[in-house]
């Protein structure tokens, strides 16, 4: 594994003399890509310590569930104008909710990949699917999101043990915990749409109910 360098050039103000000795040594056989730069500079020298617990590979991956994480709120979002537009507000309540907390997902791996020294980068969210055939599709799609989601932060999980890397691994134990809670939810609310079937009482009474989801 390549470490990388991203310390800053420059160190408050000018050195008084030169900096002669101002060369950087990298230590890259440190795990996990600790990487040491020493500065010399005016008549004294000082220790700078730039400290990166992503790898390369790790941060383009969390970035990637980043991503992942938006596109699944602008679904949520997209299923919630669907429903709102045929007049389902408990429905459309209830993946409006779970868009914010596919944001509040999106955030928290934000805020995880600056603290250990990475680089949010973002990419593009394509447009998400617009209209269904029936509630029971916006169900279905829904539990396959949160399943494939799922699987994604187990492939993950793999990665930051191969890498040793524990920080990661820590973290995403609550992405798998919070996972495990999501798949139960989708399933059932698709559990309870499978129900409904086609009786239009049951599924107005069920839209109520969804209205309540805080
Ligand atoms: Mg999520």
């Amino acid at each position: 594994m390549k470490a990388r360098y991203s310390g800053r050039e420059e160190v408050g103000q000018e050195p008084t003399y030169g900096r002669s000795l101002s060369n950087i040594f990298r230590f890259s056989n440190l795990s996990n890509n600790m990487l040491i730069c020493l500065y010399y500079y005016s008549h004294n020298y000082r220790l700078e310590i730039k400290m990166s617990l992503l790898s390369t590979k790790m941060e383009e991956l969390l970035n990637k569930q980043l991503n992942q994480e938006l596109r699944n709120a602008y679904l949520y979002l997209s299923m919630a104008s669907y429903l709102d537009n045929l007049g389902l507000r408990g429905f459309a309540h209830y993946f409006k909710v779970q868009a914010k907390e596919e944001l509040g997902h999106a955030m928290k791996i934000y805020g995880f990949i600056n603290d250990l020294g990475g680089r949010v980068v973002l990419q593009d969210i394509p447009k998400p699917k617009e209209s269904w055939g029936s509630v029971l599709e916006i169900a279905e799609d829904f539990y396959k999101a949160e399943v494939e989601n799922t699987w994604r932060f187990y492939e993950l999980m793999d990665r930051a043990r191969e890498e040793g890397n524990k920080s990661v691994e820590s973290f995403l134990k609550w992405f798998i915990d919070e996972q495990v809670e999501e798949v139960s939810s989708a399933s059932d609310l698709l559990a309870k749409v499978r129900m409904v079937g086609e009786q239009k009482h049951a599924l107005l009474m069920l839209d109520s109910k969804l209205a309540e989801r805080k």
